[in-house]
């Protein structure tokens, strides 16, 4: 059973600390540079490097962004100085020998723009220490600004933010307008009503849902759900709202906060009836410890569920409120996922089969056409949890956190 455990949790504000040092160091190589008589760099570029780790294994979501003159391809390298080992990558080619890395573009990602970006990833293992690196070249040239920077301008010496960024608007925030933006302050007592309505879509067993009054990320309501393992213990709250029309892309966001970790066997805890499907779902839940998507009609997961794959989703933290995002396509097989401000990229299908990603999901290649939203649990043999949800928005623009 693979289950992969995250050696510490996510915080998205440790990239904009890497981010820091990266420039930190990028500054000083064009400094060192100068010093020997060479020119100062004339392709810089930027790198975000941001890490997710776990014990044993790691993705990184690179992104390069050209701030010299325009590139037709790219190469772009860096050392690890621990004893990382790429194992997979996507959106480029990566190569490892010993701790150096090199990575160039793919057929349709290697004209870059002045200013442009290209965004890349790689998966890979460690044993001792992964620390992030801070060497990355462009085309041979060490990442050292904007080119036009004056070689001698020191390193900048405010250090980073060491506080996260507040991640909680105010109720309703950026979904005004949008076909559901629901903060649950409406309900008025323990049942849901208005737009909202209990459903146990199968059989109706030890389930239950509530609007609770005692943990809420606005305001002070949200949907609670009891959820009970076991076929018929599935309990759902269903939007009254009809989303045939919703699109062409579907955007939805939820903040969801778990008790229980995502157990080994599936799990549901969104559940989209989906007329391509015949009206089956189309479901968001978990699978050997991490988020999945799952399509009812033929049981396709995305990631596929191999190891490689399962990596590259992600755990959903428990005991603190999480920001979900997706945008479903209804014109064609494509779907992306948004924990927090990053995009998981094992819950990414393009329309491109990728081995452990989406080469199971794309199997099937009729767009989905989601017709409505359910918010519970869903279990099919094991996994208990208590959940809530609050602040939903669905709606055919993008809606942040
Ligand atoms: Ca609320």
């Amino acid at each position: 059973m693979y289950s992969p455990l995250p050696r510490l949790p996510h915080r998205p504000w440790a990239a904009f600390v890497t981010v820091a040092a990266l420039l930190a160091s990028c500054f000083t190589a064009a400094a060192t540079l100068t010093a020997s008589g060479a020119e100062p760099a004339e392709s810089g570029c930027r790198v975000d490097y941001t890490v997710n780790e776990w014990s044993g294994g790691y993705t990184a979501q690179v992104k390069l962004t050209n701030l010299g003159p325009s590139l037709s391809s790219w190469r772009l390298t860096w050392t690890y100085t621990g004893d990382q080992r790429v194992t997979s990558a996507w959106n480029a080619t990566v190569t490892q020998s010993g701790g150096s890395v090199v990575a160039v573009n793919t057929s349709w990602n290697g004209t870059l723009a002045t200013g442009a970006s290209a965004e890349f990833g790689v998966q890979g293992t460690w044993r001792s220490a992964d620390p992030a690196p801070v060497d990355f070249a462009l085309n041979g040239i060490p990442c050292g600004g904007t080119g036009t920077q004056p070689p001698t301008t020191p390193p900048p010496t405010t250090p980073p933010p060491t506080t996260p960024p507040p991640t909680t608007p105010p109720p309703g925030a950026g979904c005004e307008g949008a076909v559901i933006c629901s903060d649950f302050e409406d309900q008025t007592g323990p049942t849901p009503t208005g737009a909202w309505r209990f459903t146990a879509p199968d059989c109706q067993g030890t389930g239950t849902a509530a609007v609770d009054t005692s943990v809420a990320h606005s305001g002070g309501r949200s949907l609670r759900i009891d959820g009970r393992a076991g076929y018929c213990n599935h309990a759902f709250v269903a939007a009254t709202a009809d989303l045939s029309s919703v699109g062409p892309v579907l955007h939805v966001r939820m903040w969801v906060r778990h008790t229980t970790a995502l157990p080994a066997a599936h799990v549901t805890f969104v559940s989209l009836p989906d007329t391509s499907q015949g009206g089956r779902s189309l479901r968001v839940g978990g699978q050997n410890g991490a988020l999945q998507w799952n399509r009812e009609s033929d049981d396709a997961t995305l990631p596929a569920q191999s190891p490689a794959g399962v990596a590259l989703s992600r755990p959903l933290p428990t005991g603190s409120w999480q920001c979900l995002r997706f945008a479903i396509d209804t014109t064609a097989p494509r779907l992306d996922t948004w924990l927090g401000a990053d995009q998981i990229p094992g819950l990414h299908a393009d329309g491109v089969p990728t081995q452990d990603i989406d080469q199971q999901w794309l199997a099937r290649t009729t767009p989905p056409r989601p017709t409505a939203l359910r918010l519970g649990w869903e279990s099919y043999g094991v996994g208990d949890d208590t959940l809530w949800f609050d602040d939903v928005a669905v709606g055919s623009t993008p809606i942040g956190c």
